[in-house]
């Protein structure tokens, strides 16, 4: 029997990079459960999960795809605040929520929580994030777990469906108001 989306996703590191060529890790999942791809996608991962992987979907396992990346030790993302512009288009991007500061101030890296997605860096208009080994960074800072980066993925997805709840009600609210003035005023 093939194993459920949830024992496969239950496997991959959930840094939602979306280099398998996905849009996060359990849309992967789905598809390696209804065996429409390969096992080899995942560069964060790397040959740790193709190795449990291949055990669980009782498949061979095979190098990385070159394609989707290469296997690095842990990054971290790093701002150059003396470049940045804090125009904020960062974050949006951070399926983590990683990155601090609102709008026309700095802004900087949680480094506890980056995990080295590098979804926060093509956005930046002056190319002042980058990346660097989190070992060279936060030593004493392990990356975070796959639990840890579901649950604030989870979080973020949970925060943007509020705001856009709360903008889709306030919209109402509002066309409510101006439809009472008018009949008032006829
Ligand atoms: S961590 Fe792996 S499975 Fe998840 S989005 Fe990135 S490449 Fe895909
Ligand atoms: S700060 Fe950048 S690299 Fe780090 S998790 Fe967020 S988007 Fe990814
Ligand atoms: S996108 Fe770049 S310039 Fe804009 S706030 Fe983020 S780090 Fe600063």
């Amino acid at each position: 029997m093939t194993p459920s989306a949830e024992a496969i996703d239950a496997l991959l590191p959930q840094t939602q990079c979306t280099r398998c060529g996905y849009s996060g890790c359990t849309p992967y999942a789905q598809a390696l459960a209804a065996g429409e791809t390969e096992l080899n996608r995942c560069p964060p991962g790397g040959e740790r999960t193709i190795t449990a992987l291949a055990k669980l979907l009782s498949r061979n396992a095979l190098p990385l795809d070159p394609q989707c990346g290469i296997e690095t030790a842990p990054m971290v993302a790093l701002i150059d605040a003396s470049r940045c512009i804090g125009c904020a288009r960062c974050l949006p991007p951070c399926p983590v929520d990683a990155i601090v500061g609102a709008s026309r101030q700095m802004h900087t890296v949680l480094t506890d929580l980056c995990t080295g997605c590098e979804l926060c860096i093509a956005p930046c208009p002056v190319d002042c994030i980058t990346l660097a080994p989190r070992a060279a960074i936060a030593a004493r800072s392990p990356s975070p777990t796959p639990q840890e980066n579901r649950q604030r993925y989870d979080a973020h997805n949970e925060r943007i469906a509020r705001r856009e709840r709360e903008r889709r009600e306030l919209l109402a609210e509002r066309k409510r108001a101006a439809s009472a003035t008018k009949t008032g005023a006829s």
